[in-house]
């Protein structure tokens, strides 16, 4: 019999994959050909030049790191490339994820026969649009023509709720691997699933407490025993060495979640100094290392659910998904009610597995559309079905038309559906079909079970019919509502704002539209003149905190007439359940639209090692101003904030993934983006404590100088009336960008006009002298102050204002240095 649905789902996992097949209500996992459950997903090149997938290609990355890869999904989207020294073979990351996927289907086909050509395919949710991208590719490379891609925590709710009895409960998803963090709210009610909301980290999982392992035990250790120069991870010196610590590291984690220790005997370190090394690894050691990074998990969960004010005691249960969940300190940490989230664990379904289990389950409900419509031999009927292969509706309705070799429908067809396994044998009765072929019923399907229902078609005499297909399948199960989009997409602005066109959580398909103003003039044939339109994916208030995507890009030499700058621009988005996009903009004024190209090279301004280094300095710097600010502030979210920093330890996250980035490209992606979190965590400390009172600060003075402006008394010339309103319009525009420095540029320039006016004021200096007679016991020499005011005094009974500005003057030299007073001076100069 051949399928109707997909069936095949797969878990292409940062370290971990799995493929699955939907069997009635039941998921087998296809065990592979070492008869494991799951195969990592490493890459390699052996001597004779084959490629080899799996354990022996991870094995191999201990010894031969030149002809081994592998954590490469995490770089899917990206424009890096994985050179195998022995055959100088290049790869991208989507082909060696291809070579995973073509391991799993080999798998299938030794042991079920079938060469299959499509599948479900879980991505993290916290994946980008070009990473799903890279990810269809890499599926399509594989041969499997047809992919659906599906969120890794939705999977994993389906695996646990496919059947459920539950009403109205909230779980959490808590997925932890490898590299990727994500954490997702689902929704069980009235017989659908749905994801309420979620957040998560492509740069958070196992192999951190790995590195951390290395990094803070090992390294050390070994340099008590062995004089090795420059034994850090980032040398290309000791690459190899490093590849070798790790993955002996991991192993031993994974020891140290059953047993109190475990003992790590390396027989030699690296080629270039084959010395072996020993070392206890202690249960304790591993859990101070991981808490770092299981806290980091943890807030992102409060945070997730904090977003949609759920409270712990709303939610049901906890899923467990990932391998560092089968670490009994994670799982006491995370429901611990002080630290963790108090919510009990659920874990019946093995977290290694679980998300394979859910995309076959997924995968069962997906029909299988065959590329060509079959036509129908001669004799014979085609039975063109429409139903929904899964729902919760134990009749679901089922319509379609019957098409016949020449055409021609005979006078008094009927068809019948039969489901014959259940425990009394149902049939639907005759079915009449209309003369155009068409026909319409209601099947019933029993819950717990896959139905499977038989076609049967009948002439006028009663005579059964050769028709294709002669059966289809149902079942009965819960459904999952349109997935939503994990992140808000959206077109980046010239003032650094973004105009999101898409929110988070926006349930797929979606198509929508944003009218935007073009900034520049683009001339006709002007190469050099471009209109350009960044789409950026995030969350970020902050345009450039965003991830780039791609640049919708119209060229002067690719237009008929002249663009002016303020021509409207239509740009329209569509994304679809897998996450496809398509983006276009329309220019009404050509009566054209372009298409986005979408990015190839990975973030657009990515930054080099020095740069990273630099920007870091300057972060570690403001971060120190905004905590010392902070200190005399009662502002709960910045200090909430703070302590994100510090507990996640965000600043030597990104200074270790600095140093790594030499050798590891995983760990270059990771600076960046920490880079960026980090940033745009300071950026919100800043903005608790800093923004609202810079606001006003600007609000006051604007209205300041407003007064100076509209005396009439003090002659204001038109040029300045002029300068103070553009200033005023400035001042507005900075104060919707949040950009903090930009702000006070600007109130320190509107300050200065204000100034340059007060300064023509005699009446101004004459108050100027009263104010800092009042100040006489704060300046430096008393008796020079005495002097000056005596002379200040004089000038004025005699009406010589030179000599009273001179006095002035004087006088402010004689006030503290830093004084705000002294400073007004600074700031319009002598
Ligand atoms: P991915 O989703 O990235 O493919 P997995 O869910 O397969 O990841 O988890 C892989 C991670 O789980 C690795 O970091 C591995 O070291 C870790 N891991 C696997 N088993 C255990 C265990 N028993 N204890 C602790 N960590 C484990
Ligand atoms: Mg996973």
């Amino acid at each position: 019999m051949s399928r109707t649905t997909i069936d095949f789902g797969i878990d292409l996992g940062t370290t971990n994959s799995s493929i699955g097949v939907i069997r009635g209500t039941e998921v087998d996992i296809i065990l592979n050909n070492e008869s494991q459950p799951i195969t990592p997903s490493a890459v390699m090149v052996d001597k004779g030049g084959r490629i080899i997938v799996g354990r022996s290609a991870k094995e191999g990355l201990m010894k031969d790191h030149e002809n081994a890869f592998c954590e490469f999904k995490l770089q899917m989207g990206e424009n890096t490339e994985y050179v195998f020294r022995r055959s100088g073979r290049r790869s991208k990351p989507e082909d060696l994820s291809a070579e995973v996927l073509k391991s799993l289907k080999a798998d299938v086909r030794l042991k079920l026969k079938e060469d299959i050509e499509a599948a479900v395919i879980t991505v993290p949710a916290a994946f980008e649009l070009p990473q799903c991208e890279a990810t269809r590719q890499a599926a399509q490379q594989a041969g499997l023509h047809t992919t659906i891609l599906i969120q890794e925590p939705v999977a994993a709710a389906l695996a646990y709720g496919f059947q459920t009895e539950s009403e109205k409960v909230y779980w959490l998803v808590y997925d932890l691997g490898g590299g990727t963090f994500d954490a997702a709210v689902m929704q069980v009610r009235d017989d659908e699933i749905r994801v309420v909301h979620h957040d998560g980290d492509n740069h958070l999982g196992g192999k951190l407490i790995d590195w951390a392992i290395v990094e803070d035990l090992l390294v050390p250790a070994l340099l008590k025993e062995h004089r090795l120069p420059d034994f850090q991870r980032g040398n290309p010196k000791w690459e190899g060495a490093f590849h070798a610590l790790k993955c002996y590291a991991e192993n031993a984690k994974i020891r140290v979640s059953r047993d109190e220790k475990a003992y790590i005997d390396i027989p030699f370190i690296c080629h270039e100094y084959p010395k072996p090394f020993e070392f206890e690894l202690k249960r304790d050691d591993v859990e101070r290392l991981a808490r770092p990074i299981i806290i980091r998990s943890i807030n992102l969960c409060k945070k997730v659910l904090a977003e949609k004010r759920l409270g712990f005691a709303d939610i049901e249960k906890v899923l467990l998904v990932g391998g560092p969940t089968l670490m009994p300190y994670l799982r006491n940490l995370l429901s611990d009610t002080n630290d963790g989230l108090g919510i009990p664990l659920s874990y019946t379904n093995d977290p290694l597995t679980v998300v394979t289990h859910g995309a076959s389950i997924y995968a069962g409900t997906k029909r299988l559309e065959s590329a060509t419509p079959i036509k129908a031999a001669k004799g014979q009927y085609v039975v063109d079905l429409e139903y929904k292969p899964s729902g919760p509706d134990t009749e679901p309705f089922v319509w379609g038309r019957v098409r016949g070799y020449d055409g021609e429908i005979p006078d008094g067809l009927t068809i019948e559906f039969i489901n014959t396994d259940c425990r009394q044998q149902w049939r639907s009765g005759r079915i009449g079909i209309s003369p155009d072929g068409t026909f319409r019923t209601n099947v019933l399907a029993e819950k717990g079970r896959r139905n499977v229902f038989s076609i049967e078609l009948f002439d006028a005499r009663g005579t059964k019919l050769n028709c294709q297909p002669d059966n289809f399948a149902y079942t009965v199960a819960i459904e999952i509502v349109d997935p939503p989009l994990p992140h808000n997409v959206g077109v980046a602005l010239v003032n650094n704002d973004m105009n999101w066109v898409l929110e988070k959580g926006t349930p797929l398909p979606v198509r929508r539209k944003t009218d935007l103003k073009s900034a520049f003039e683009v001339r006709k044939g002007v190469k050099e003149h471009i209109i350009k339109i960044p789409l950026m994916e995030g969350q970020k208030a902050r345009a450039n905190r965003n991830k780039y995507i791609g640049t919708l890009e119209i060229y002067g030499d690719q237009i008929t007439r002249d663009v002016p700058a303020g021509s409207d621009v239509e740009v329209t988005i569509h994304i679809d359940q897998s996450r496809q996009m398509v983006a276009k903009a329309y220019i009404p004024i050509l009566d054209e639209e372009y298409e986005l190209k979408f990015n190839k090279n990975g973030y657009s301004d990515k930054r080099n090692q020095e740069e990273i280094a630099k920007e870091l300095e300057i972060q570690k710097k403001r971060l120190e101003t905004v905590r010392e600010k902070a200190r005399g502030i009662s502002d709960g979210d910045a200090r909430r904030i703070l302590q994100q920093i510090d507990e996640e330890r965000m600043i030597q996250d990104v200074e270790k993934s600095l140093a790594a980035s030499r050798t590891d490209r995983d760990a270059s992606v990771k600076c960046e983006k920490r880079l960026l979190d980090l940033m745009s965590a300071i950026d919100e400390v800043e903005d608790a404590i800093e923004w609202p009172s810079l606001v006003s600060n600007a609000e006051r003075e604007i209205e300041e100088e407003r007064k100076i402006v509209n005396n009439n008394d003090f002659g204001v010339k038109p040029d300045e009336k002029r300068l103070f309103t553009d200033l005023e319009r400035e001042v507005r525009t900075v104060m919707d960008t949040r950009d903090a420095d930009h702000l006070a540029l600007k109130v320190r320039e509107l300050e200065r006009l204000g100034i340059t006016i007060l300064f023509r004021q005699p009446g101004w200096w004459v108050g100027c002298l009263d104010h800092l007679e009042n100040r006489r016991s704060t300046m430096s020499n008393q008796d020079l102050a005495g002097n000056y005011i005596a002379q200040g005094r004089r000038a004025i009974n005699t009406g010589d204002l030179e000599s009273l500005k001179a006095a002035v003057r004087q006088l402010w030299g004689l006030l503290p240095p830093g004084d705000k007073d002294r400073e007004i001076f600074s700031t319009v100069g002598k």
